[in-house]
């Protein structure tokens, strides 16, 4: 008997080494879900892409071109101006004053190399600048930051009316035509066409990403943990995984870095 409780012991001491111990001891099984590799389908939810989506050595390889495939006043003065280029119609409830910024949507080479089996990091990385995950339309996810790490503030009044934005691509080319479409905030053509709870994306270690409705509710930040995450079931992972959530209040996608170890993009 003696021996079996401390088999128990150890077990529960070795599942959960980076926890604190006590903590673990009385919580463990709800808070620490095993890690779980994802299946190609659940990935091919992702259709903006520019080639298949494969998986290799333990990563999933998403190719995408960046240009959204909604419709945008940032069309303008582009190759699919005709076709998809909407003036602002004033109906994004985040933009006081809306102005078009001076970028406008390229057509881009996005490489997305994402872990396969997502599993969480002991450093939780900050996220930098430039895309930190993909979206279902192929757009980046881009962080809580404007150039700088200032406050998105301004830049929300050029959010368009699916709630993106292109931004330069390197520096030097603020005034330049050419831009990297992104969101920083809700999709949301995403959430619209999908549902409000609904998987938007991933991160860029791997975690999923869903939008801002969960059983009926509105969810805040502050339901959240620091990452901007939490770990349940959901309809993709009926077993539980952690997963980020995208709220209508700051810091929106991302909070104080990865919750998991991070992939790589390259654009
Ligand atoms: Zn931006
Ligand atoms: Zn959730």
């Amino acid at each position: 008997m003696e021996f079996k409780k401390i088999i128990v012991l150890l077990f529960l001491l070795s599942s959960c080494n980076d926890k604190n111990e006590s903590l673990c001891l009385i919580n463990c099984e709800d808070n620490e879900s095993s890690d779980i590799t994802i299946s190609l389908d659940i990935y091919k939810k992702i259709y903006g892409t520019s080639s298949e989506i494969y998986i290799e050595n333990g990563y999933v390889f998403i190719n995408t071109t960046g240009v959204p495939d909604h419709k945008s006043p940032y069309f303008e003065n582009t190759i699919w101006e005709d076709e998809k280029y909407e003036e602002y119609d004033n109906s994004n409830p985040f933009v006081e004053n809306f102005r078009l910024n001076p970028n406008r949507i390229s057509e881009l080479d996005i490489r997305f190399k994402i872990p396969n089996t997502p599993s969480k990091s002991n450093i939780n990385q900050p996220t930098s600048m430039g895309p930190i995950g993909v979206s279902l339309n192929g757009v980046p996810f881009y962080n809580q930051y404007a150039g700088g790490g200032s406050p998105l503030t301004n830049e929300i009044n050029s959010f368009d009316q699916y709630n993106g934005h292109p931004a330069p691509i390197g520096p030097g080319q603020e005034n330049g035509s050419n831009g990297r479409y992104h969101y920083h905030m809700e999709p949301f053509w995403l959430s619209t066409n999908f549902g409000a709870d609904a998987l938007m994306g991933f991160l860029l270690d791997g975690y999923p990403v869903y939008g801002p409705k969960e059983n009926q509710k509105d969810l805040r930040s502050s339901d959240l943990d620091e990452y901007h995450g939490h770990i349940h079931e959901t309809k993709e992972f009926p077993n539980g995984i952690y997963h980020y959530h995208i709220t209508n209040d700051d810091p929106y996608i991302n909070g104080s870095g990865y919750y998991g170890i991070p992939g790589t993009v390259t654009n």
